[in-house]
């Protein structure tokens, strides 16, 4: 198949990568929330999901591990809903068994990398959001090399409050300077629990750490998301938060 990044990309208008300093801050969680309130807001979006050791927006978009198809330009995007406006392609998608790539050796991760960057049969989209793997490694390398041809928006940053001071963020501002990738903004995910009951937000761990974090890099704050009983358990089973609960405080934090 005679391919190459540009014609894939040629109708993507924005693309960018969602990173976090470590696992488990809630990136993919938010990687899923922002295509949501994108598709709600009546944009057309596509998501890339390149956490080779831990693909999981699979299971938060509730497509399960559909066959993927090819056509003419490579591997058609599963559709999460029939307008065809929120787009997935997923290495949990191509993996016989899931735990495959955790033992891959660099290279044949990189190699898919580039194959999943050129071979993604996208059309048009308004955003192209790439949900990476925790911290820098070989994926985030890859997907910028094989991204050069198309422009890349920058990232989005996702910290924990507590998690601001640790060495994990700044090593993430580190490699984004280094590799020229702008800081789009900075989200703070966790910030507070937010009470199912009363809707009353108590900060858990100390507060405004995203806030900081952006001013001192002199990035955009995006804003914070709370702990929310109610977000997990609609990421746990699948379900769109955004449509399900349209008046619950971390609604208006997503949207
Ligand atoms: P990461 O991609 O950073 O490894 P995930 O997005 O997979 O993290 O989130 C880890 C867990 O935390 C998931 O079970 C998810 O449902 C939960 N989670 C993330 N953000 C929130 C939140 N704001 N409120 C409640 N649960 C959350």
């Amino acid at each position: 198949m005679e391919q190459n990044n540009e014609d894939n990309l040629a109708q993507v208008q924005h693309v960018v990568l969602v990173l976090s300093g470590k696992g488990g801050v809630g990136k993919s969680t938010i990687t899923t929330e922002l295509a949501l309130a994108l598709r709600h807001a009546g944009k057309k979006v596509g998501i890339l999901d390149i956490d080779l050791c831990g693909p999981s927006i699979p299971r938060m978009l509730s497509v399960g591990r559909p066959d993927v198809h090819q056509c003419d330009l490579g591997w058609v995007p599963v559709y999460t809903d029939a307008e065809k406006s929120l787009a997935l392609m997923s290495i949990g998608f191509l993996l016989d068994d899931p735990d495959d790539a955790v033992v891959w050796r660099g290279p044949k991760k990189t190699a898919l990398i580039g194959q999943f960057v050129s071979d993604v049969a996208w059309g048009e989209l308004d955003v192209l959001l790439v949900d990476t793997p925790p911290g820098t490694s070989d994926e985030h390398l890859a997907v910028l090399e094989n991204l050069k041809k198309h422009k890349v928006d920058g990232a989005i940053l996702v910290t924990t409050p507590q998690a601001v001071s640790t060495g994990d963020v700044r090593r993430e501002i580190t490699f984004c300077k280094k590799t020229g990738l702008r800081i789009l903004g900075i989200v703070e995910n966790m910030s507070g629990f937010a009470c199912p009951h009363c809707s009353e937000c108590t900060n858990i761990f100390s507060k405004g750490g995203g806030e900081d974090l952006a001013k001192l890099t002199g990035s955009v704050f995006l804003g914070s998301v709370p702990l929310d009983p109610l977000l997990s358990a609609s990421i746990e089973e699948g379900k769109d938060f955004i449509q399900s609960f349209p008046h619950s405080p971390t609604f208006s934090a997503i949207t």
